[in-house]
């Protein structure tokens, strides 16, 4: 005989789990047993890639969103359920967002039976992760509660802003004097920043280091430079009455509302960041306010960089080396070339080396990159000298490859490798980079020579000129720039200062090189330089080694 049951029947638990979803950052949920039936938080849909907020073969749709290396864990655990083996269901595992992230929750249910048949499961999930709402340790609110916030008032007020502040180097004070003295340094600084509020403000911590103050009211960016100076000043109070036992500078980003208007949250809380990173970027200790551009240039460094990486990963396609032909000026033929890369790609067409060059070196993939354009030069010259057996060919050669990798070698190898004669290898570095003499460069250098490879320092003029470089490096060629070259064109007191220098290269017995030469008049100027050699585009392009064979060596 059976009892008719008189708890809650499942239509009742899904009306009340919409009643009370609006009260609640969790996700309350029954599991129909007996109708393979799932009902769950009209909110959940929002945050995971569920199909909807309510389905049936609830095992197999589960692993529609559940991350796929815990899918066996929870069948396990839901068919002992099922099958009356379990009546508590506790389950650590992850969910996968609608970001496609995988999000650690905390699943609990408890199964209602009527006598001994299992009816339904009730409960409740949470995500443990992130999410942090408060702060105990600044007593500030956080981020989920700044995102509330932001999407309640923004509308309103286009004249506020969001200012970022991060205290600089926080790392050290950990470091130094301990976490829990770092505790203390964030919670102080919380102080200092609250006092500088005004009345319309909120703040709220970011991230470990980091507070955002948002302020809709009609204020400025410069009332937010005004309060980014009073939050220093108030700092700096405290450093002063704490002995200085810590001493510390803040920076801070600022956003104006109307820049963020349209924006999502996420875009919002980018473009601050990333402001505060500029002003960090820029000295510490100081302000920036977001620029479009600035933002714009920063995304296209970043997907260059991503860009020259894959090239690097993907046989260097993509890179290429032109050839611009150097020519002596007492014959008026064209004797040699400089190698100059070039990168193209689909997305940003073809980028000039004065931008991506830099790049290279500071991501350190000049390195790869240098040895492969080694490669591509000397592989050219190799081929141009099966017609002209003296042809030179010209390398440029950062610093970069010259502290970090063993360049030396990787030159040495090539020469061997493609039979070129050392004589007719000039090597480049710009004389811009030498602000020290490295031991390193000094070895290269000598190196090289031993070897009987030529050496050009290139860009003379733009550093420090030091013609006590000229005596320790005795380089066979210097490389007078273009910017040299237009100044002395057209004005009497430049002209005389470059005539001066060539005199002295020259009574050094080394060989001048005039770069960037375009028309006759800038000709006719440089010849009164008697310079050995000349680059420019008058006497040509740099162009590709199929177009270069054709126009200068067949
Ligand atoms: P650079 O070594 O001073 O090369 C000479 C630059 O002047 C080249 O620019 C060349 O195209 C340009 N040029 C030559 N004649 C004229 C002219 O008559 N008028 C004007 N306006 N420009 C002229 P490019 O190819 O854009 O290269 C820029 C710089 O990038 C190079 O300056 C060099 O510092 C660097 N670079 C290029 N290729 C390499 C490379 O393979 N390795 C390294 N480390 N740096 C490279
Ligand atoms: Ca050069
Ligand atoms: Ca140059």
């Amino acid at each position: 005989m059976t009892s008719k049951f008189t708890g809650l029947t499942v239509a009742q638990i899904c009306k009340a789990i919409d009643t009370l979803t609006p009260c609640m950052d969790d996700f309350v949920y029954v599991y129909d047993l007996v109708n393979d039936f799932y009902y769950i938080s009209k909110l959940a849909v929002e945050r995971f890639c569920l199909p909807s907020n309510q389905f049936h073969n609830v095992i197999e749709n589960h692993a529609k969103f559940v991350y796929p290396a815990d899918i066996p864990m929870l069948q396990q655990d839901l068919e002992d359920l099922v099958a009356g083996r379990k009546v508590f269901h506790d389950l650590l595992y992850r969910w996968v967002s609608v970001n496609n992230d995988p999000i650690w929750i905390n699943c609990r249910g408890f199964v209602v039976r009527h006598e001994n048949t299992p009816l339904y499961m009730l409960g409740c999930i949470n995500e443990i992760g992130a999410r942090q709402k408060a702060d105990n340790v600044s007593g500030l609110l956080g981020v989920t509660s700044l995102q509330a916030y932001f999407s309640t008032g923004r509308e309103k007020l286009p004249n506020g802003y969001l200012l970022r502040l991060g205290i600089d180097d926080f790392k050290e004070i950990n470091e130094k004097l301990g976490i829990d003295y770092g505790d203390l340094i964030l919670k102080r600084t919380a102080e200092c920043i609250t006092a500088c509020l005004l009345p319309d403000q909120k703040l709220f911590r970011a991230v470990a280091d980091e507070y955002l103050i948002i302020n809709f009211s009609e204020r400025s960016t410069a009332d937010a430079i005004e309060q980014y100076k009073h939050i220093r000043q108030t700092i700096d109070t405290f450093i002063k009455e704490n002995n200085y036992e810590a001493i510390y500078t803040i920076s801070g980003g600022i956003l104006k509302n109307g820049q963020v208007n349209g924006c999502s949250f996420s875009d919002a809380m980018k473009f601050s960041e990333f402001s505060l990173n500029e002003a960090k970027r820029h000295g510490k200790n100081c302000c920036y306010i977001f620029c479009r551009e600035d933002y714009e240039k920063f995304l296209r460094k970043r997907t260059l960089s991503q860009l020259l990486r894959r090239a690097v990963t993907h046989n260097f396609k993509g890179f290429e080396a032109y050839l611009q032909p150097l020519v002596n000026t007492d014959t008026n033929t064209v004797y040699g070339a400089e190698s100059l890369m070039r990168f193209h790609t689909d997305k940003l067409g073809t980028v000039s080396p004065s931008e991506f060059i830099p790049l290279l070196e500071e991501t350190g993939l000049i390195i790869p990159v240098g040895k492969w354009m080694l490669n591509e030069a000397m592989k050219f010259c190799h081929e141009i000298q099966k017609t002209i057996p003296d042809f030179k060919i010209s390398i440029n050669i950062s610093y970069v490859q010259v502290i970090k990798s063993n360049i030396i070698m990787e030159i040495l190898n090539a020469v061997k490798y493609y039979h070129i004669p050392p004589s007719t290898i000039i090597i480049e570095l710009t004389e811009s980079g030498l602000v020290d003499l490295d031991s390193r460069v000094i070895k290269l250098w000598s190196r090289l020579k031993e070897n009987g490879i030529c050496l050009a320092l290139d860009d003379f003029g733009t550093g420090y000129s030091n013609f006590h470089y000229l005596n320790e490096l005795k380089p066979d060629i210097i490389k007078i720039d273009r910017t040299f070259t237009i100044k002395a064109v057209s004005n009497d007191y430049e002209f005389k200062l470059l005539s001066l220098m060539s005199n002295m290269v020259h009574s050094m017995d080394l060989r001048i090189c005039v770069e960037g030469v375009e028309n006759t008049n800038e000709l006719s100027r440089m010849k009164e330089l008697l310079p050995d050699y000349y680059q420019g585009y008058y006497f040509g392009k740099p162009c590709p080694f199929n177009e270069f064979q054709e126009k200068f060596v067949s």
